[in-house]
């Protein structure tokens, strides 16, 4: 029998973080400065669980290593490729940058490096974000940053609900306060902090630590975005926008308004419902969805249909994830 599998979130507290993963997506959260909620995750620092089914009680990534057929893995020494996220940015996230996977293996051997991208789920009236920067040679961004020209350096982009952006390995970047966005990312917890907003955590006291050798070194300079250009298609009670299709992995948003039928077009899907609710039917059986759930739909679920009214983001690996 093929069944989606379905997961249970992991959250994790920031100093930046609030209480939207509660008040908008129902998590249980451990405190009011909730940051992340982990909702696909084979990644040791916050593996998420599969709930019912014939896989109930197992991580991601014990399925990922003992059902390497679910997900047409042809490699099971590696870890799962992916990680996606929810974030409360309730106020600004560190500025920082992540390395590529040669960096990345280099300095701590295992770690992947991390190409993410953020879809906007809500943003304040002047929400922005910090993204890339305005350096036009590697000896101008490490004066810069030598001599905390912070204003001068960084570069600010306007969020409004829906927007979405790709983030290389190698982009200075940061989520503003007031933006809530969902982060599909290589699985990869490797981070370079390059400016906290001299801030101090409440829990220790101190100022969190900064990676500067390793920010100057993978930072790709000058800045050249590569913002995809999104398109959408229309099929009966279904709209698919393509968001990015990328080396890593791919990114859509799929609204249904009604009974809408859909055929695998990748090994695996990541789902997330961002917003209403519904069906899923998969092998003859329903399941109800809402937002806030997760699911993958592994490789031998060949066709699925939902109902109902649903905002769902979708993923699958890319090529260099496969
Ligand atoms: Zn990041």
């Amino acid at each position: 029998m093929s069944e989606p599998l379905f997961l249970t979130p992991v959250l994790h507290e920031k100093m930046w973080g609030g209480v939207a993963l509660r008040e908008d997506f129902g998590y249980d959260i451990p405190s009011e400065t909730t940051g992340e909620a982990w909702v696909v995750s084979g990644h040791p620092h916050g593996v998420t669980a599969v709930v019912g089914g014939q896989f109930a009680g197992q991580t991601l990534a014990e399925v990922w290593t003992k059902q390497p057929q679910l997900f047409e893995n042809h490699d099971t020494t590696r870890q799962y490729p992916l990680l996606v996220k929810i974030l409360d940015a309730h106020q600004d996230l560190s500025v920082q940058v992540h390395p590529d996977d040669t960096y990345a293996n280099a300095h701590q051997p295992g770690e992947l490096g991390k190409t993410e991208s953020w879809y906007i789920l809500d943003a304040k009236p002047d929400a922005k974000i910090y993204f890339g920067h305005n350096a036009m040679t590697h000896a101008a961004f490490d004066e810069m940053i030598d001599q905390q020209a912070w204003g001068e350096l960084l570069r600010t982009v306007p969020v409004k609900p829906g927007a979405f952006f790709y983030v290389p390995a190698g982009t200075l970047h940061a989520l503003g306060a007031g933006v809530l966005a969902l982060e599909t990312q290589q699985s990869s917890d490797l981070t370079y902090r390059v400016y906290d907003f001299d801030r101090v955590d409440h829990e220790t006291g101190q100022k969190r630590a900064l990676h500067l050798a390793d920010a100057k070194a993978v930072t790709r300079v000058p800045f050249e975005p590569e913002q995809p250009e999104p398109s959408t298609i229309n099929f009966g009670n279904a709209e698919k926008t393509t968001l990015v299709e990328a080396p890593y992995f791919n990114v859509y948003r799929v609204t249904v308004t009604g009974p809408a039928y859909f055929t695998k077009q990748a090994p695996y899907t990541q789902v997330t419902v961002v917003d209403g609710s519904g069906v899923l039917t998969v092998d003859g059986h329903d399941y109800d969805v809402q937002k806030g759930q997760s699911f993958i739909l592994p490789a031998n679920v060949e066709e699925w249909a939902f109902d109902g009214q649903l905002t769902m983001i979708s993923s699958t690996p890319g090529f260099l994830s496969r």
